[in-house]
């Protein structure tokens, strides 16, 4: 990727640009959202809230600049969106359940959400020549070969397994995304996101940062697939969200992919050591099978993310993990009110 003049003014963010974020109810999504709506830009939020938190929204709404519209990017863009396109500068696509057990519960939503909703976006984005986003992922590197991964590797992926709805959804939506790029259709981003932690997790989706850490507080067993030597590497949300907008923001040519994620490596058993540590629970762990295609291990290369854009993840994961678990220790405890007023 070439990188170009980072301080010419078309790096400038234009006042009042209006972002369309697709899954911006989210977890990653919700903080983008707010991010930019700290930086005086407006947000039009599009999201089927499959996997969205309620919670995240309602915080959310009411901000000047946010409005939300129902919407899953796999239909044809509502005639309201349309209309607005001339007033568009950039749309993110993050809209895709993330988490294993969720994106394999529908997988033929979650297949169609990459495929038909990316192409939908890139359709829209072309009309507005806006810049488009994708949020892509570290499973396009399947069960790596490689270790660390860099964006060169091209992976190791099942397409027959169980989590080859998300991966190869993934794959397409890149390639969809570089086709259009490449055809100087519209200014193209390729984001590949490796594990992220933080407040808005939803305390259910089955992760393991957000399990572990809810399975601590409210006194339940504490799950570890496999022996829990396979290995993560865990980012925390605010730097993931800074790596997006530098990533959105930098005048580069845009035609490859950029890892982003922290590559302090660990094991799963590290992870439980921590969280174990933090909460100061006495809850006993079991040990479950592990799950069909579970990556070995996951490492990101981010050479390229600090070459290109200056960025870097900041928050070290006893931090991160600290600020995580107070946030999800409020959560639960305000849980089954916001239950029974929703
Ligand atoms: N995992 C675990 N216990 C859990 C949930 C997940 O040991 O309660 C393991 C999972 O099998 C994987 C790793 O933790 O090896 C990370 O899982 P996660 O679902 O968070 O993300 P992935 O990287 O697999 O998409």
């Amino acid at each position: 990727m070439r990188k170009t003049d980072l301080n010419s003014p078309r790096s400038t963010v234009r006042p009042l640009a209006l972002n369309v974020v697709a899954g911006g109810a989210g977890f990653i999504g919700s903080h983008l959202c707010r991010a930019l709506l700290d930086r005086g830009e407006s947000v039009l939020c599009l999201d089927n809230l499959q996997t969205s938190r309620p919670s995240n929204l309602r915080a959310l709404e009411g901000q000047p600049g946010f409005r939300f519209i129902r919407h899953d990017i796999g239909q044809p863009m509502p005639a309201e969106v349309l209309r607005m396109a001339p007033r568009i500068s950039r749309v993110w696509n993050l809209a895709c359940a993330a988490s294993p057990p969720l994106y394999q519960r529908d997988p033929e939503h979650t297949m169609l959400t990459n495929v038909v909703g990316t192409n939908n976006l890139l359709h829209f984005a072309e009309a507005a020549k806006a810049r488009f986003l994708l949020t892509s992922t570290s499973e396009v590197y399947g069960d790596p070969e490689i270790h660390p991964q860099a964006e060169d590797y091209r992976g190791h992926v099942s397409c027959t397994g169980p989590r080859a709805c998300y991966d190869e959804g993934k794959r397409a939506a890149e390639a969809l995304t570089f086709d259009y790029g490449r055809a100087g259709r519209v200014q193209v981003r390729v984001a590949r996101i490796f594990n992220t932690y933080g407040p808005n997790m939803d305390p259910d989706d089955g992760r393991v940062v957000s399990n572990l850490i809810c399975q601590a507080l409210r006194g339940n067993e504490l799950t570890i697939y496999g022996d829990g030597s396979q290995t993560r590497s865990f980012c925390y949300v605010s730097d993931m969200v800074a790596g997006l907008i530098t990533l959105m923001d930098a005048e580069v040519d845009g035609m490859e992919p950029v890892n982003l994620g922290n590559p302090h490596e660990m094991t799963v058993n590290e992870l439980l050591r921590h969280v174990l540590e933090l909460t100061g629970t006495s809850a006993p762990v079991a040990y479950r099978p592990l799950p069909v295609d579970d990556p070995r291990r996951r490492r990101p290369d981010i050479s390229r993310a600090g070459a290109l854009l200056g960025w870097a993840p900041r928050v070290p994961l006893t931090e991160g993990l600290e600020a995580t678990c107070a946030w999800f220790a409020e959560e639960l405890v305000v849980e089954p009110a916001a239950e029974v007023a929703g």
